[in-house]
C-alpha cells in the first residue's frame, strides 16, 4: 500500500503554492512600487521648495528691509508660509504670524544650516497628525537675511492611507486573477500524472520524470502476468498428474482386488491360489514403487531432496552398479564402469544415487537382453559428465524429445511389464536441475539409448 503524506494531495500543494507565490510576489512589487513612488514624491516636493525658495530670495535682491517686507507682504503663495529672519535671528517678516511677536529663530535648524551652507532643507513632524512640515531656507543675495519657505507636506503614514482604498482593490482583484490562474496551471501540471492509464502505463503521455515509474510498472505487470500464465501451467500440471497418479493406481488395486475376490470366494485353491497371491504381491509392489516415486518427486517439487555436500560420483556410480548388480544377472546384461578413480561432485548424494540408479535400472529394462550397459565418467573444471549407454533399440528423435515427461512412455506394457512406473526419468531431470546440472539424451555408440548428465564439479578439491 502507498502511504500518502498527510492530508496531502499533490493539486492542493501546488495550488497552495502557486497562489502563496503569487500573493507574494504581488506583495513585494506593491510595497517596492509605493517605497519608490514616495521616494519621488518625497524629493519632488523638496525641490518644488527649494526652487520656489531660491526664486522668491532672488527677488528680494537688493532691497532694504522696508522694501522687502512690503514684497513679501504682497507675495501670496498657495499653501506656503513665508518668514524673512535677519542675521541675529529676529523675524522680520511672516506671512502667517505677527512677526514683532515672535521669538528668535537664530537656532531654528535650518536657519542655521542655511546661514553656514546658503540654502538647507528639513522636514519636521508637525503636532497635526498626517502631515509635516517641509522647511527651505536660504541666504538673500546682499544680505544677511535668510528667507525661509515652509509648506505641509502629507506623512507618509497618510500618503499610505490615501492609497490603500486603490491598493486593496487592486490586490483584491489579483487575489482572484491568482486563484484562476492557480487553478488552471495546478489542472495543467496534475493531469499529466492524473490520467495515467495504470492499464497502459507506457501508452500514457506524461513528465519525463514519471517515465521510470512507468516503466517499472509495466514491467511489474509484465512479470505478474508471466507468474500468473507460470502458475496456471502448475496447476494445470498437478491436476494432470494428480489424474495419471489416480489412473496408475486402479489398473494394480484392479487386480489385487479381483485375485483376492477369487481367493476369498474359494475358487482359486491350493497351487492357483497360490499364483494368484504371487500376482497380488508383484502388484502391490508396483504400487509401492509408483507411490515412491510420487514422493520423490513431490518432495522435489517442495525442493526439500536433502543438504548440499560434496561426494565423489565414481563411488555413488559403484553402489548403483552393486544394488543393481542381481537384475542385471537375471537379465544376462553386463555392466561396466570407465573414468577416473574419483570425481568430487557438489550437489545432494542421496539424490545423484536415485539419478543414477533410475538410469542404469532403466537401460537394463530397455536394453537388449544379455546386452551391456556401459558407465563412463569425465572431469572437466566446471562440471563432471556420466554417460550411461546400452546396445538396446535406443529412443526414436521424438520420443527423444518427451521420454522426460511424467508418465510418459514409448511403449506403456513393456514399461509396466518390466516394474517402470514412467516417472524414473522425470526424476531424474528434476533432480538433476535442483542440483544446478543438466540431462540430455541421444543414441549411444552401442547401437542404444545414451543419457548424458553434467553435474556442477566441485573446484578446488
Ligand atoms: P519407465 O518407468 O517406464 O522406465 P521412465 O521415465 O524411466 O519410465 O522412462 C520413460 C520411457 O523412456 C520408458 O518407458 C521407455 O520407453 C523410455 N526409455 C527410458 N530409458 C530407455 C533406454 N535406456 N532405452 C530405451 N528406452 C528407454
Amino acid at each position: 500500500m502507498t502511504k500518502p503524506l498527510p492530508g496531502k494531495k499533490l493539486s492542493t500543494r501546488l495550488f497552495v503554492a502557486l497562489f502563496l507565490t503569487a500573493i507574494l510576489v504581488l506583495l513585494a512589487v506593491t510595497g517596492a512600487v509605493v517605497a519608490v513612488s514616495w521616494t519621488i514624491y518625497e524629493h519632488g516636493a523638496e525641490e518644488t521648495l527649494v526652487d520656489q525658495t531660491r526664486a522668491s530670495a532672488a527677488d528680494l535682491a537688493g532691497l532694504d528691509e522696508g522694501q522687502m517686507v512690503a514684497h513679501l507682504s504682497s507675495t501670496a503663495l498657495a499653501n506656503t508660509r513665508i518668514t524673512l529672519v535677519a542675521a541675529d535671528g529676529r523675524v522680520i517678516f511672516d506671512s502667517d504670524y505677527e512677526a514683532s511677536t515672535m521669538p528668535s529663530h537664530a537656532a531654528r535648524a535650518e536657519i542655521a544650516a542655511a546661514r553656514s551652507e546658503g540654502t538647507a532643507v528639513m522636514l519636521r513632524a508637525s503636532e497635526t497628525a498626517g502631515s509635516d512640515t517641509l522647511y527651505a531656507a536660504t541666504l538673500v543675495d546682499g544680505s544677511d537675511d535668510i528667507l525661509r519657505l515652509s509648506t505641509t507636506r502629507s506623512s507618509f503614514a497618510y500618503y499610505l492611507g490615501n492609497l490603500l482604498p486603490a491598493l486593496f482593490a487592486i490586490m483584491a482583484l489579483a487575489v482572484i486573477a491568482s486563484l484562476v490562474v492557480a487553478r488552471v496551471i495546478t489542472g495543467k501540471i496534475t493531469t499529466p500524472i492524473v490520467s495515467i492509464d495504470p492499464e497502459q502505463p507506457l501508452e500514457s503521455e506524461t513528465y519525463v520524470e514519471v517515465e521510470p515509474l512507468l516503466a517499472r510498472i509495466e514491467e511489474q505487470k509484465l512479470k505478474l502476468v508471466e507468474q500468473n500464465r507460470q502458475l496456471e501451467r502448475a496447476v494445470t500440471l498437478r491436476r494432470e498428474f494428480t489424474g495419471n497418479v489416480s489412473h496408475e493406481m486402479k489398473s494394480p488395486l484392479q487386480v489385487i482386488g479381483g485375485y483376492a475376490e477369487l481367493i476369498e470366494s474359494g475358487i482359486a485353491d491350493g497351487e492357483d491360489a497360490r499364483k494368484f497371491a504371487g500376482l497380488i504381491c508383484a502388484e502391490s509392489q508396483a504400487m509401492r514403487r509408483l507411490i515412491d516415486d510420487v514422493l520423490t518427486l513431490s518432495r522435489l517439487d517442495e525442493s526439500a531432496s536433502g543438504r548440499t555436500s560434496l561426494f565423489d560420483l565414481v563411488a555413488t556410480a559403484k553402489v548403483v552398479l552393486v544394488r543393481l548388480a542381481p537384475m542385471a544377472a537375471e537379465r544376462d546384461v553386463r555392466l561396466f564402469l570407465a573414468g577416473p578413480d574419483v570425481a568430487w561432485v557438489l550437489g545432494i548424494e542421496t539424490l545423484a544415487e536415485q539419478v543414477v540408479y533410475n538410469l542404469v535400472d532403466n537401460a537394463i529394462r530397455h536394453g537388449r537382453a544379455a546386452g551391456r550397459v556401459e558407465l563412463d565418467i569425465r572431469c572437466s573444471a566446471q562440471d563432471v559428465v556420466l554417460d550411461i549407454c546400452d546396445d538396446g533399440d535406443g529412443i526414436s528423435p521424438e520420443a527423444q524429445q518427451r521420454v522426460f515427461e511424467r508418465f510418459y512412455r514409448v511403449d506403456p506394457s513393456r514399461s509396466r511389464e518390466t516394474g517402470g512406473t514412467g516417472l524414473g526419468l522425470a526424476i531424474v531431470k528434476h533432480g538433476v536441475e535442483s542440483m544446478g546440472g543438466s540431462v540430455t539424451v541421444g543414441q549411444s555408440a552401442l547401437g542404444g539409448a545414451r543419457f548424458t548428465v553434467r553435474l556442477p564439479a566441485a573446484n578446488g578439491v
